[in-house]
């Protein structure tokens, strides 16, 4: 079947592709092997100069690439034009600090001398999700060409522009043919390229049921995998946040990406004494925010990526509501026929609701009332999830004391939820496993060798 990009703001199919061939995967595979032959002896600083001059790529059009992404999945073209330039950024980070993170480090043993190596595996398979398409493929593609690896990314079926812009922007840069190649493949051809021999590894961001079946897999193959799969954060107002800030920044949160981000706010857990006040300041907000073409510059939340999605979230939505929510902001599809999703406040969310079990990924806050700070606490770990979460109170020792019993892979204090190149990412329970960025990152994907010499 070919692969289509639609345009969600539209419903129009603006582009299709064939996809790739079983033949022609096996020759990209073998090719891709064939170039870590050589990119593994490359030294980091010309691997550098290639990553700098993408960097700057990046940087320079980011214009036109973010306007790729926008037309393809929909999120407003200032955030998209923001994406293309932080992909700049983790390009430039692993340009000056891969050969530090991938030193050699001396132990001391009895050996006369004795080390850890980090050497490449070879060819790693990247299964990406469409919601930031372009950062979610570079956060494994920085690190993993600069510790010597080559990379083959099998985008989300709905962004073949994007995968396909990536694979350009990494030729302009002049990096060597096929050290990083897309695969335009279904999801159901993606157990064949793990399985085969010449693929060492596999990374994959997105559900939590791709990440079983693909992790599955792997696992059956012994390749190492890291997964970055859902989430359903918690954002915590303790009655001495700041609630205008808190206000503020939950609504960002919730709402950044049309709420389709992994470590978007998604459980508001607000103690008692300062719920309505903090509700009310979210709902104004919320209410405020403008919706339109993606294109323009006053659009603050666009289309989600598939009207699937959209039908998927409303299910959710209804099915809390029918159990009791109480629906605070009133929103949802516009009875039509399209992707469009308003934001929407439901409130009094309780166990066994969808919006209290499951990730919502779109513009849906659910609310939570609490008794106290350890009340907040056990709310936010009662999840299946645990990648991120937020905790607002102006005490930061308070902040950094709830931030460690909460159970999420990170927590911010006073701060919205972000990722950045300098830090760990990735979550626990079935928020997935492993981390990227930072030079945890980047050791993913190597072989951590020990040598001794007697
Ligand atoms: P998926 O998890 O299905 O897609 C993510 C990637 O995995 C895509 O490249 C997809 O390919 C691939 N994939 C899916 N199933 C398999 C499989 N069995 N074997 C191999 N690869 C597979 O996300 P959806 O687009 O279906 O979104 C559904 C939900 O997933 C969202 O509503 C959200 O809850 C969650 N999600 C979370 C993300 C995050 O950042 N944590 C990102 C995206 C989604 P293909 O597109 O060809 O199916």
């Amino acid at each position: 079947m070919a692969i289509e990009s639609i345009n969600p703001a539209t419903g129009e199919v603006v582009k299709t592709f064939e996809p790739h061939t079983a033949e022609e995967v096996n020759e990209k595979i073998a090719a891709a092997d064939k170039a870590f032959q050589g990119w593994r002896n490359v030294s980091f600083e010309e691997r550098a100069g290639h990553m700098h001059r993408q960097a700057d790529i990046l940087d320079k059009e980011a214009a036109h690439y973010g306007r790729i992404i926008s037309l393809e999945m929909g999120k407003p073209l200032k955030e998209a034009v923001a994406e293309v330039k932080k992909c700049a950024l983790a390009c430039r980070y692993y340009a000056v600090h891969a050969a530090d993170f991938m030193q050699d480090e001396e132990i001391e043993t009895k050996a006369s001398r004795s080390l850890i190596a980090f050497e490449p595996l070879g060819v790693v398979l990247a299964v990406m999700p469409w919601n930031f398409p372009f950062w979610q493929a570079y956060r494994f593609l920085a690190p993993a060409l600069m510790a010597g690896n080559v990379g083959l990314l099998k985008h989300a079926s709905n962004v073949p522009q994007c995968a396909l812009a990536i694979e350009e922007i990494v030729r302009k840069a002049g990096f060597p043919d096929n050290v990083f190649q897309t695969l335009l493949i279904a999801s159901e051809e993606v157990n064949a390229v793990i399985a085969h021999p010449l693929v060492q590894a596999v990374t994959l961001t997105g559900s939590e049921g791709a990440g079983s079946k693909v992790g599955g897999q792997a696992g059956r193959e012994i390749k190492k995998t890291v997964l970055e799969l859902g989430g359903s954060d918690a954002f915590i107002v303790l009655e001495d946040a700041d609630l205008d800030k808190a206000a503020e920044v939950g609504v960002k949160s919730r709402m950044v990406n049309t709420g389709q981000s992994c470590i978007a706010a998604k459980r508001f857990i607000v103690v008692e004494s300062v719920a309505d006040a903090f509700l009310e300041k979210m709902k104004v907000r919320m209410a405020r925010l403008k919706t339109g073409d993606p294109l323009t510059d006053d659009c603050d939340y666009g289309p989600l990526a598939r009207k699937d999605l959209a039908v998927d979230l409303e299910k959710q939505v209804q099915q809390s509501v029918a159990q009791g929510a109480e629906v605070v902001l009133d929103g949802g599809r516009d009875g039509n026929d399209s992707a469009y999703f308003k934001p929407m406040i439901l409130k009094d969310v309780k166990p066994g609701m969808p919006a209290y079990e499951e990730e919502l990924f779109g513009p849906v806050a659910a609310v939570m009332v609490v008794k106290d700070e350890a009340e907040a606490i056990k709310v936010a770990n009662d999840s299946r999830y645990g990648l991120g979460g937020a905790v607002w109170t102006q005490d930061k020792d308070r902040g950094l004391r709830v931030a460690r019993q909460v159970e999420t892979g990170a927590m911010f204090v006073n701060e919205l939820v972000h990722s950045s190149p300098e830090m760990p990412f990735g979550g626990i329970k079935k928020s997935g496993y492993g981390r990227e960025l930072s030079y945890l990152g980047i050791r993913e994907f190597v072989n951590q060798k020990s040598i001794w010499v007697a």
